[in-house]
């Protein structure tokens, strides 16, 4: 006997679970069919155990996508301040990092029996350990797993993006996209660490550990955060957003002195060579690092010209990654479901009524600090009031 519900939400993680509620408070029967053995494994493991849950300064320009305007609506019509306000309502206290990043005091299972809680309220049936072995379409969506069946008029795909596969991420939501005839935009990974070139490995892995302040940019982006060098490559903050934007074969600029002016005291020194540098640059980078990258770029002699070439050098240095660490480390996935598929209002299928993508499955993806599940949030508010 198939079981009969208005709404059927596969993948119960950030957006699905949002999206059940908001649809369930509307009076609507609603299933979250859910493959692993319990909701949201990755908001249990986000912002380090803590899920950065938002970001108060969320804008549109923190995110990428092919068509930067699509997440606009969403984002308007469910933003940070709704997001908190359910926080709020359960009395789970928070704190503010840096640049508006919103975390949980105590862990981010608070978010998770958050979610479940208001779940409860609003009737939504979860099915966990739900091994999805079809999906079809006649008179309305037909899931099947491997001990029941499913029906409803309406399907919500938030099966999540490719990363951290260990976690239960599967390909599942661009392919039932693609056997229903909805295009992808080739995915990859994003905010996550690069690996650099081996030659470029053999000089800078002796500073794994080494972290400074940098502006780093990839396709015209920059952002100024931590960068931190590990025995692979380069990870932290700043190397985590460019990721999203670098293309494998092109070259990422660092500037390593932002605001400064490096060689000043070079110029200056009454003897310049390059213990002058190394104490010059001391003041701005850690001293393994100045010592390190100074021993590879330090000019052959040390003329007004060689020091202004530095100076460029100091602000643009050029590397060209060999690639990245992979989805097994990366927090996003860029690319997905083509927005231009969707409605940007209520995220449904523009060729299969009735058929909804939600959060990372899309092609909207955040910068770090909590606007990833911003983009959960907001896209799943869209659907949950339509379906
Ligand atoms: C280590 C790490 C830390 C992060 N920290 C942050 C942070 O602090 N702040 C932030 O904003 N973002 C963070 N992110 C990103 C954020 O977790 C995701 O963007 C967000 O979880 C996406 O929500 P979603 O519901 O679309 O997908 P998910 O949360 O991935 O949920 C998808 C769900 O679908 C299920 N599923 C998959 N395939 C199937 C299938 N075939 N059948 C049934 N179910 C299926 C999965 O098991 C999962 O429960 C982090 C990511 C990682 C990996």
């Amino acid at each position: 006997m198939p079981q009969i519900f208005d709404v059927l939400v596969i993948g119960g993680g950030a957006a699905g679970l949002l999206c059940a509620i908001e649809a369930g408070k509307r009076g609507r029967r609603v299933a979250v069919l859910e493959h692993a053995d319990r909701i949201g494994k990755k908001i249990l493991i986000s912002g380090g155990g803590r899920c950065n849950f938002t970001n108060v300064h969320c804008q549109p320009q923190n995110f990428l996508s092919a068509n930067p305007h699509f997440a606009k609506s969403a984002l308007a019509r469910y933003t940070p301040v709704d997001f908190l306000a359910l926080v709020q309502k359960h009395r789970i206290p928070y704190h503010e990092k840096t640049l508006g990043q919103l975390f949980c005091d105590n862990s981010a299972a608070d978010i998770t029996n958050m979610l479940e809680a208001e779940c409860r309220a609003a009737h939504v049936k979860i099915i966990l350990s739900a091994k999805i072995t079809e999906v079809s379409r006649d008179t309305q969506f037909v899931v099947r797993t491997d001990s029941a069946e499913y029906r409803a008029p309406a399907l919500v795909v938030a099966t999540g993006g490719l990363s951290i596969p260990k976690l239960g991420a599967t390909s599942f939501g661009y392919d039932l996209a693609r056997q229903f005839g909805l295009k992808i935009i080739t995915s990859r990974p994003g905010l996550v660490p690069l690996v650099l070139a081996p030659p470029d490995r053999k000089r800078y892995s002796e500073l794994a550990g080494v972290s400074t302040e940098v502006i780093a940019q990839a396709a015209h982006t920059p952002f100024r955060e931590k960068m931190l060098f590990t025995h692979r490559g380069l990870s932290g903050p700043a190397i985590l957003q460019i990721s999203s934007y670098w293309q494998e074969g092109e070259p990422i600029h660092i500037d390593l002195a932002p605001g400064r002016d490096a060689t000043a005291p070079i110029r200056q020194a009454t003897t310049r060579n390059l213990a002058a540098a190394e104490k010059a640059f001391q003041q701005f980078l850690p001293k393994r690092l100045a010592d390190t990258w100074l021993h590879h770029n330090a000019p052959r002699s040390w003329t007004n010209p060689a020091l202004a070439a530095l100076e460029e050098k100091v602000h643009a240095w050029s590397l060209t990654p060999a690639g990245t660490e992979g989805f097994e480390k990366a927090e996003v996935t860029v690319g997905g479901v083509d927005t231009n598929e969707l409605s940007s209002k209520t995220m449904e299928s523009r060729k299969v009524p009735g058929l909804f993508f939600i959060g990372e499955v899309v092609d909207v993806t955040g910068h770090i600090g909590g606007f990833n599940f911003q983009w959960a949030w907001s896209s799943a508010a869209a659907a949950g009031r339509s379906v």
